[in-house]
């Protein structure tokens, strides 16, 4: 049985696409910052279903904790890097701190974690590896500065990467979705002006749900992904090309 870890997958998106991992067959790593009751009842809910999974955490903005995240991960065959924070301030008002929060947990730690699985997924011939990156790389929104920075560089490192690791048969793909209703933007969107004005943005015009998402990862990472690599999707019912 292959491995996934999926991070930030209690909720959103990575819940969707560890549950549809876990589906595929794969043994699924679980993560979260805490232990919440939402990522046992994740658990709970893949193992019902006659899957398997495990729960480890980590606060992805503090770089040490990541490395001892890294140091865990030793026999990971797929790595699906969804964590991420944004915080939406005016750009002026940015600071270090919260640049860096951002930095490390969309982007540093990503390459922190590539660089853990890679000798495993090299020793079999076989990984594959998906960044989350967002409509932002294509429409940056102006009050989210360093998060559209931060999913554009790892975009970058994606595709060298691909580039790196193609002959070892690791696939290294982005998905990069638009607006997807989780908890991170229910507040936003209860706004019903700032609702219209998203919805109008949106050429098919409505917000996706996290299971949009999963299947392409699905695909991603299946053998029917074994020639797609360096690529980066976008899922977000036409947003990027409008
Ligand atoms: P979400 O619902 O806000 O869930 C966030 C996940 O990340 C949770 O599992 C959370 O764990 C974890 N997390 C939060 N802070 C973390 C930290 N400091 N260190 C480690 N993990 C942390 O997110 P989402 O909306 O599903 O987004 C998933 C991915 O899609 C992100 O990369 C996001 O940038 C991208 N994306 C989302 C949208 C959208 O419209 N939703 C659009 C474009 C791109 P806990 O449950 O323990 O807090």
């Amino acid at each position: 049985m292959k491995t996934a870890f999926v991070t930030g997958s209690s909720r959103g998106i990575g819940k969707a696409i560890a549950l549809r991992l876990a589906s595929d067959g794969f043994k699924v790593i679980l993560h979260g910052v805490t232990e919440s009751n939402h990522i046992k009842a994740l658990k709970d809910e893949i193992e019902k279903n006659g899957g398997t999974a495990e729960i480890i955490t980590a606060d992805l903005c503090n770089l040490e904790a990541t490395k001892k995240l890294a140091k865990k991960l030793t026999d990971v065959d797929v790595l699906v890097l969804n964590a991420s924070v944004q915080y939406r301030t005016p750009w002026q008002e940015i600071t270090t701190d919260a640049c860096y929060d951002q930095l490390n947990c969309n982007f540093v730690s990503s390459m922190v974690l590539i660089q853990a699985v890679v000798s495993h997924m090299k020793e079999n011939g076989w990984g594959r590896i998906v960044t989350i990156g967002s409509v932002q790389e294509a429409k940056p929104h102006p009050d989210m500065l360093v998060y559209s920075a931060s999913k554009a560089a790892q975009t970058n490192m994606m595709q060298s990467l691909s580039l790196q690791l193609a002959k070892e048969g690791i696939t290294v793909n982005n998905v990069a979705p638009g607006v997807i209703y989780t908890d991170r933007n229910v507040a936003a969107l209860s706004d019903p002006e700032y609702a219209k004005k998203v919805t109008d943005s949106i050429p098919v015009g409505f917000y996706g749900e996290p299971k949009d998402c999963s299947g392409i990862v699905s695909l991603l990472c299946s053998e029917e992904g074994r020639y797609i690599t360096g690529q980066s999707i976008y899922v977000d019912g036409g947003k990027s090309v409008q």
